[in-house]
């Protein structure tokens, strides 16, 4: 067993697999209405593919936690199964699913069987009007169909991503995590980040982990006890709240703008074509599926996968001047 270390002395450990590129809704702060010129799918990584690369991390390059993104993952087709493949691996990964909870309702169950953990579902109001402002769809009802049917089948932590985007939706931040604590789930703010396909993304727009908190003041929250680790969320106690699980309620602010946390970060990430991405605002990328389609063996991948995390920056480098935002939008990234 070696590790995906980089220079920096960061060792990573948790593998975020974007399974597509497509989605459902169309966020206005991710891509534009007419959706994107989507990945062909012949470049797509096959569920076999997939396979082989998760596997490869976890036995072979130390990786504990594998999180399947998209785009939306919950419409590739093989989902079930790659989390079935990945579930059976020893040591066994942690296995999350970021999605935006549309059609989880209908399959929450057949994803806890196949060896899923938890889930990270998006959701940033509370009005169906709203969400169709924000996403361009009708699907609000189907969102929190899908949140329920997620804690029912004990996909646990049920944790919610939310985005706030100034005089769009940062008036519901208490509301927000109101709704969290009365149904049991964690919910997570996230400053916005320079990812969008549009490259329209305004600082001045995007509301700061400060504003955030002050907009939480009545909740009174205390500093957590629980030390944050390589966790991209810093979190706070909410006094006077539990969770699902009967612990002290949190919430947490991922504040990758204003308070970076790259000097701990554990996260390796794979593209669905098959590329390995050393950080989320990485300009270049390793090409591992040209090794998998050209015959290379597991130890000529693990050993390019190693040489891809070496590179890595020390940080994203978003308040440098010569940043440069990534020419692979969020949506074929992955969170
Ligand atoms: S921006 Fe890059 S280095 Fe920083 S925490 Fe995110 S993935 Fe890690």
């Amino acid at each position: 067993m070696t590790v995906l270390a980089d220079r920096f002395g960061r060792i990573a450990t948790d593998l975020r697999v974007s399974l597509t590129d497509r989605c459902n809704l169309r966020c206005t702060y991710c891509m534009p209405a007419e959706g994107l010129a989507w990945m062909p799918q012949p470049e797509q990584l096959t569920d076999d593919e997939v396979s082989r690369l998760v596997r490869i991390a976890v036995e072979q390059l130390g990786v504990t936690e594998v999180r399947f993104t998209g785009g939306e993952p919950l419409i590739r087709r093989g989902l079930v199964g790659i989390i079935a493949a990945a579930a059976k691996l020893t040591p066994k990964p942690k296995l999350s699913v970021t999605s935006n909870g549309i059609g989880l309702d209908r399959i929450a169950i057949s994803l806890k069987e196949a060896g899923l953990d938890r889930v990270n579902v998006s959701l940033d109001t509370l009005d169906p009007a709203r969400f169709h402002t924000l996403t361009r769809r009708d699907r609000h009802s189907d969102v929190l169909a899908g949140l329920r049917a997620a804690a029912e089948a004990g996909l646990t932590p049920v944790k919610i991503n939310t985005v706030l985007m100034r005089g769009v939706n940062d008036d519901e931040a208490p509301a927000l995590l109101r709704f969290a604590l009365d149904h049991g789930y964690q919910l997570r703010f996230i400053e916005q980040m320079p990812l969008d396909a549009q490259h329209q993304w305004d600082r001045h727009v995007m509301v700061t982990a400060e504003e955030i908190l002050a907009a939480l003041e009545p909740f009174a929250l205390q500093p957590d006890d629980v030390s944050r680790g390589t966790a991209p969320a810093e979190t706070w106690l909410i006094p006077g709240y539990t969770d699902a699980a009967g612990q002290p309620a949190r919430v947490g602010v991922i504040a990758s703008v204003t308070r970076p946390f790259c000097g701990d970060c554990d996260r390796t990430r794979l593209t669905a074509d098959g590329q390995v991405r050393n950080c989320l605002f990485a300009t270049d990328e390793s090409d591992l599926r040209k090794l998998l389609r050209g015959g290379a063996t597991d130890d000529r991948i693990a050993e390019a996968w190693r040489a891809a995390m070496w590179g890595k920056r020390a940080g994203h480098g978003i308040d440098d001047p010569t940043f440069l935002q990534p020419a692979r939008p969020m949506s074929a990234i992955g969170g």
